[in-house]
C-alpha cells in the first residue's frame, strides 16, 4: 500500500512516535492531538474499513486499546476519563484509510465533544426499536 500513511510508517519510511508494537498492531501519538496523549491504535496488515480488518486484529487493536488507556491514567498525562473511537467510512469521518483505533484521554474542560443532531433524547416507540433490531438480526443470521 504505497500510498497508505500507515503503512508508510510501518514500512520505516515515514516517522512515528511509537508506544507499542506487537506482530498484529501498533499504537503511535497522534500527529494532530485532540488532547495530550491522544493515541491511534492501527493493524500492522493493511485494511482500509472494518469490514476488511481480520477478526484477530481487531481483537487485538481492542486490547491493547484497553491497556492503553490504563497506561494513560497511571502516566501523569492529564486523563479523567478515556474515548475509544473509530471511524469506519467517509460518512463517519474517517480520513486516514487504514482502520485505526483512536484511543482519548479526557479531562473536564477539553473543549471535545460529539455533537448530538436535533431531536435526539426523543424515545422511539418499541415497535420501531423492535423493527429495526429485526433487521439488524436477519442478516446477521443469514
Ligand atoms: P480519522 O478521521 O479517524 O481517519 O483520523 C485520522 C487521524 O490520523 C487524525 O487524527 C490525524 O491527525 C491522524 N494522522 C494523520 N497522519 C498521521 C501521521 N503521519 N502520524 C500520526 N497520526 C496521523
Ligand atoms: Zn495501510
Amino acid at each position: 500500500m504505497d500510498d497508505c500513511i500507515f503503512c508508510g510508517i510501518f514500512a520505516g519510511r515515514l516517522p512515528a512516535s511509537m508506544v507499542y508494537r506487537d506482530e498484529r498492531c501498533a499504537a503511535f501519538m497522534d500527529i494532530r492531538p485532540v488532547t495530550p496523549g491522544h493515541l491511534l491504535v492501527v493493524p500492522v496488515r493493511h485494511a482500509a474499513y472494518l469490514a476488511e480488518l481480520d477478526a484477530e486484529d481487531g481483537a487485538q487493536l481492542f486490547r491493547v486499546a484497553q491497556r492503553l488507556a490504563a497506561a494513560l491514567r497511571q502516566s501523569g498525562v492529564r486523563c479523567e476519563g478515556v474515548n475509544l473511537f473509530l471511524a469506519d467510512g467517509e460518512a463517519a469521518g474517517q480520513e486516514v484509510y487504514h482502520v485505526h483505533l483512536h484511543v482519548l484521554p479526557r479531562f473536564r474542560g477539553d473543549g471535545f465533544g460529539l455533537r448530538f443532531p436535533p431531536g435526539y433524547g426523543h424515545r422511539p416507540p418499541r415497535p420501531e426499536l423492535d423493527e429495526i433490531a429485526g433487521r439488524i438480526k436477519g442478516v446477521l443470521s443469514a
